[in-house]
């Protein structure tokens, strides 16, 4: 049985991973990335997925998450030209991450609400890396599922008082990285957070409440300066994302709150 729920968690994992490197690409271009080949006009069939290089459509063996990849040695079967080697690593942070979850949480209904903010939070990490920037759209999923599981709990628990309390801890943790924002341009004197890491504070206070804050804030901190310092020495650039940093800690936060019930 175990091993059952595992095959399925990995499986589901690389087809949760394949989207989220559909995400990643697509988002920062602008492509339509939901609900794109529902329909069968021209313009939605044209956001198929086909090779970014020789625009060949991608037929299913195409597709198969990590293998396709492995199977053609990380080329196109097409044209070719090499595939980047970030979309199998990850599909498979994408598996590591959902199993992670499935360890703690089991197929549990907050299990399967966590695995499926995988996908968002990984296509998020990485974009922010890339492009430095924090699509709205994925903030705004990360969110959606955040009041999701708000509602589920309120209607678990039957207490209004945890809606109160999350959209309260939204706007406190909000307004404290904006003042600590303006803090540190003033200290700097630059720009110190963008406006995407000041909504992406308003989601973790949405997911993690009140009682998290301090450690979600000294977590995110401590990610943020390991991470400007590998930035620093790989990059030579001063400006990094704060993303990636926020992203592993709220998902860093989630997991131990799992292990803290067990
Ligand atoms: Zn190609």
């Amino acid at each position: 049985m175990f091993f059952l729920e595992f095959l399925i968690v990995i499986i589901l994992g690389l087809v949760l991973g394949s989207f989220a490197t559909a995400m990643i690409y697509r988002i920062p271009r602008g492509i339509p990335w939901a609900f794109a080949g529902n329909n069968n006009s021209d313009e939605m069939t044209a956001y198929r997925s086909s090779c970014t290089s020789c625009k060949e459509r991608l037929k299913p063996i195409d597709l198969i998450p990590l293998f396709s990849w492995l199977l053609t040695k990380g080329k196109c079967r097409y044209c070719h030209e090499p595939i980047s080697i970030k979309y199998p690593l990850t599909e498979i942070v994408v598996v590591l991450a959902c199993l992670s979850i499935y360890f703690i949480f089991g197929f549990s209904l907050k299990g399967c609400l966590l695995i499926s903010l995988v996908p968002f939070l990984v296509a998020l990490f990485v974009v922010d890396l890339e492009h430095m920037i924090l699509p709205n759209e994925l903030v705004f999923v990360i969110g959606f599922i955040a009041l999701i599981n708000m509602a589920l709990e309120w209607i678990r628990t039957d207490d209004i008082f945890i809606i109160l309390e999350g959209i309260s801890s939204a706007a406190i943790y909000g307004l404290l990285i904006w003042f600590l924002g303006c803090f540190m341009s003033r200290v700097l004197k630059r720009q110190a957070l963008g406006f995407g890491d000041v909504k992406f504070f308003i989601v973790a206070g949405l997911w993690l409440g009140l009682e998290n804050l301090s450690f979600f804030f000294l977590l995110s901190g401590l990610f943020g300066i390991v991470f400007a310092i590998v930035w620093k020495w790989l990059k030579e650039e001063s400006l990094f994302p704060f993303g990636p940093a926020l992203i592993a800690a709220l998902y860093v936060l989630l997991l131990m709150d799992g292990s803290l019930l067990l």
